[in-house]
């Protein structure tokens, strides 16, 4: 199965990836994880991403492809679910191009509607831990223990652009570039939409029962 997980930054979209990966057997493929480690490591990709990454701005779209073609070849798993990619148009029709070269097509687009007040609350109460990149939101989802994660006991942070000014900035670059990205796969009919302001449980239930119908 393949599938892309759209709607704007903080809408969850890391989350309900990760858990709907571990339920239905697939590949988490997250392009800012991806990104934030490469930064953190200092490689080539890492360098050239971290100016834009730093200013909420989206790193060039032949740097995320070339990134995406080098992880999805060879791969003979179940499936992919994309979290966080594509990000515009031209990356929406580069991974179709990818796909259709192995006679592969996605399957569903799961788009997570959140209004950006709800946005801007929950970033700026969003914690994440460095090591499993589990995120955490205060006071809507906490950890056990106050501070660390509950898988690796490791100290929570504060991503770097979730500062007020880059979210404001994310949000923009989001509506301008991605956002075209929900009549790109409504035109393709495959896109779901899904209400992302609910309980956490019960949105990745309704993603349950929407990827059993796909
Ligand atoms: P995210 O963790 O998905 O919010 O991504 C963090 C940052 O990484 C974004 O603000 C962008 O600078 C960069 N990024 C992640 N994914 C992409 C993508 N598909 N295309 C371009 N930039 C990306």
């Amino acid at each position: 199965m393949l599938l892309v997980m759209l709607g704007p930054p903080g809408s969850g979209k890391g989350t309900q990836a990760s858990r709907l990966a571990e339920k239905l057997d697939l590949h988490h493929l997250s392009t800012g994880d991806m990104l934030r480690s490469a930064v953190k490591n200092e490689t080539e990709l890492g360098k050239k991403a971290k100016e834009y990454m730093e200013k909420g701005d989206l790193v060039p779209d032949s740097l995320i492809l070339d990134m995406i073609r080098e992880t999805i070849k060879n791969d003979q798993g179940s499936g992919f679910i994309f979290d966080g990619f594509p990000r515009t148009i031209p990356q929406a029709e580069g991974l179709d191009k990818m796909l259709q070269s192995e006679g592969e097509e996605l399957d569903g687009a799961l788009n997570l509607d959140v209004s950006d007040q709800e946005v801007i609350k929950r970033l700026s109460g969003r914690y994440f831990c460095p090591q499993c990149q589990r995120t955490y939101n205060y006071p809507s989802n906490l950890p056990e223990q106050e501070g660390f994660c509950d898988e690796c006991g490791v100290e929570l942070q504060k991503r770097k652009d979730d500062t007020e000014e880059v979210v404001k900035n994310r949000l923009e670059v989001y509506k301008k570039q991605t956002q075209p990205l929900i009549d790109y796969y409504k035109d393709k009919s495959i896109l779901v939409n899904v209400d992302g302001e609910r309980d956490i449980g019960v949105i990745f239930n309704d993603l349950v029962t929407i990827t059993q119908s796909l």
